[in-house]
């Protein structure tokens, strides 16, 4: 392999110890304790998981964690009333609704009921608008991470070629506008794109977040670019990228791994962005 290894796992625990020193700085300055609050509905076994490394972080660095479990059968009202009172509760910085809901409850009506001040998963449309206008908000927490990890490459992105696959809302645009804030001309690839290959292989910084297993192979990416696997998918009981990292990691500059990548920055971000919250509302 020749390519350097991205490591979020590595990164993670340096931004955690950062982050636990603030948390303690904030309570001992401002009697503040950052709070997190995750509701989480139905029995999802893949959100039970997601759901508990969030408390582990919290834990970790010292913040308060609530987890609020509601029914597979909860309402779309006692949903959105559970938000309003959290929306008022001063303990808690940061609401989070675990997706996705089951099937019924309407997440995009769910999400806009948060506060957009303790949105830390930075889904709420008046996040998403303050990004889209290069204002400040709270920032997705998958291309928060992303973007740390690229700028951890040292390499000026003044200027450089960055193509993102995936359009979602929650990944692949805030990833596109944010790389756009840091000067770089960005392309944006999806489903309809002809011949992505000629994108790709123009691209100084790449990232992959679509969810097909191995589909960014070593001919379709520049030597030397930072290449970023957000994809996960689950191959014979195997966690996957969306990027053939052996073939890809012999011609890449930088890579990150899955597991142990993205994946493991975007709690480390939730994390910041909860923090971030309580120390905006302590200056208040
Ligand atoms: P979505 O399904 O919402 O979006 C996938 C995107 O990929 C769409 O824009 C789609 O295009 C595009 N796409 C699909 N097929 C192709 C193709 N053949 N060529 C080019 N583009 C294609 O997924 P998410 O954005 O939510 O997630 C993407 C991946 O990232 C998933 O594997 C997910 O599990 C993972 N993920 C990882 C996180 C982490 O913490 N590491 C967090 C969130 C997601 P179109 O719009 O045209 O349909």
């Amino acid at each position: 392999m020749s390519a350097k290894l991205l490591d979020g796992k590595l990164m993670s625990n340096e931004l955690r110890a950062e982050i636990a020193e603030r948390v303690a700085a904030l309570k001992e300055r401002t009697g503040v304790t950052p709070g997190l609050a995750v509701i989480l509905v139905g029995e999802d076994p893949a959100s039970q998981i997601y759901v508990h490394n969030k408390e582990l972080g919290c834990e970790q660095t010292g913040m308060h964690s609530e987890t609020i479990r509601m029914s597979a059968d909860t309402t779309q009202e006692q949903l959105e009333n559970e938000i309003r009172r959290l929306n008022a509760d001063d303990a808690i910085h940061g609401i989070l609704v675990q997706l996705p809901l089951p099937k019924g409850l309407d997440e995009a009506h769910a999400l806009a009921v948060i506060a957009p001040e303790k949105d830390v998963d930075g889904f709420h449309v008046v996040n998403a608008g303050l990004l889209f206008t290069g204002q400040e908000g709270v920032t997705a927490c998958t291309p928060k991470g992303a973007m740390e990890m690229i700028r951890r490459t040292g390499v000026d992105l003044n200027g450089k070629e960055a193509v993102v696959i995936g359009r979602s809302n929650i990944v692949g645009k805030p990833m596109a506008m944010l790389l756009l804030a840091q000067n770089c001309t960005v392309t944006l690839c999806h489903s309809r794109t002809k011949d992505l290959a000629e994108h790709t292989r123009r691209a100084d910084i790449l990232v992959a977040a679509v969810g097909r297993p191995r589909m960014i192979t070593a001919d379709m990416v520049k030597p030397g670019a930072i290449v970023i696997d957000v994809g996960i998918n689950r191959v014979d009981g195997k966690v996957v990228g969306d990027v053939d990292f052996a073939g890809v990691s012999e011609v890449a500059g930088w890579i990150t791994p899955v597991p142990g990548g993205v994946g493991r920055m975007t709690i480390t971000m939730l994390l910041s962005n909860t923090l971030e919250a309580a120390e905006r509302a302590a200056a208040k």
